[in-house]
This record gives structure tokens, sequence and C-alpha cells, in this order.
């Protein structure tokens, strides 16, 4: 079975008139979950990868399967006060107001290959926050790459000048 069908439909979740995509399915079942982790190293052609950045916290999933297979160091990137070093943070706006997410300072060396992961590419709002948190800290990005991405809000607009990919499009 194509792990597509491990991605299930929640109507109005978190709030009303929201189609939530639920991965829980997914990472409960090894096969659908090892043939989307084959996926979505099969974009990267073999390069080099020197540190997985993932956001939480649907991002830690698979981006730590990410780094364990690049034999690459992972980095989570949380909601602030969550993290316990030195950190800069990056703000983006929400529907009403902003959110905001930090990473520790010494995460990422100038000049560090980084892939950033994220399970959802929605409006591109985190994505954007992601990609500016690493070039702060002289990250170098090789990929934004997603479980999934929901292009009828156009979140690709907002990352547009990096490589993205989507191991499923809707
Ligand atoms: P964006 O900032 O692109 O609007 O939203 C992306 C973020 O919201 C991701 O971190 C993702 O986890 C979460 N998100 C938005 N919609 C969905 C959804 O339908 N399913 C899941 N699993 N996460 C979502």
């Amino acid at each position: 079975m194509k792990f597509e069908s491990y991605i299930r439909d929640i109507q109005d979740f978190p709030k009303e008139g929201i189609l939530f995509k639920d991965i829980t399915p997914l990472l409960n079942d090894p096969v659908a979950r090892k043939e989307c982790l084959s996926i979505l190293l099969a974009s990267l052609n073999g390069q080099v990868i020197d540190k997985v950045i993932g956001a939480e916290s649907r991002g830690f999933f698979f981006g730590m399967l990410l780094a364990q297979e690049l034999n690459a160091g992972f980095v989570p990137v949380r909601k602030p006060k969550k993290l316990p070093y030195t950190t800069i943070s990056a703000s983006y706006d929400l529907e009403y107001g902003t959110d905001t997410l930090e990473i520790h300072t010494d995460a990422i060396k100038k000049g560090d290959r980084v892939l950033i992961h994220d399970d959802v590419l929605a409006t591109g709002g985190t994505a954007k926050a992601l990609g500016e948190l690493v070039k702060e800290l002289g990250g170098e990005i090789v990929q934004f790459n997603f479980l999934m991405e929901l292009s009828f809000l156009n979140g690709r607009d907002k990352i547009a000048e990096n490589p993205i990919f989507a191991a499923i499009t809707y």
C-alpha cells in the first residue's frame, strides 16, 4: 500500500472549516514510514547534508529519521522559551497575530549544508521563518523538504528562491 493512504483527513480540526492532514497513522506503520523516508531521501540525489532542521513538533519525527540516514546532525527548532541555551528567533504572521520560532545559536556553523524539514507546507510562514534562522547562522540551505504540500495555499511562493520537495502534493 502506498504511504499516502496512511495520511487521514480530519474535518474541522483544530477549528471549523479546516481539513487537517493527520500523519499519526503513517508514524504508526513501519512499512509506510520507511517508504515515505526513502522518497524524501531520494529527492536529495546524494547531496551531502551536515544538519537537518526539524520544526516543532511534527517536523521532529521524519527530521530525526532523515538525519540518521544522512549521517547528519539534527537540530530542533522550537516554540519560544522551550530551548535551554542561547537562541535567536524569527517571527511570522498567522491569520490572527504572529508566532515565533527559536533555534540554538551553536546548532549550525557557518557554511553548514542544511536540509530544512517539516511535515506540511501550508501558507509557508513556518518555512520562511525556518529559512531565516538558518541563514542568520550562516547555513547554506540545500533543500526545503516536506511530507505534504497544500499547493492551493501557495506557500512555496514564500521560499521560492530555494529547492523545494514534497513527497505528496494536494
Ligand atoms: P504554514 O506556516 O505553512 O501555514 O503551516 C505549516 C505548519 O502548520 C507546519 O508546521 C505544520 O505542522 C502545520 N500544519 C498546517 N496544516 C496542517 C495539516 O493539515 N496537517 C498537519 N499535520 N500539519 C499542518
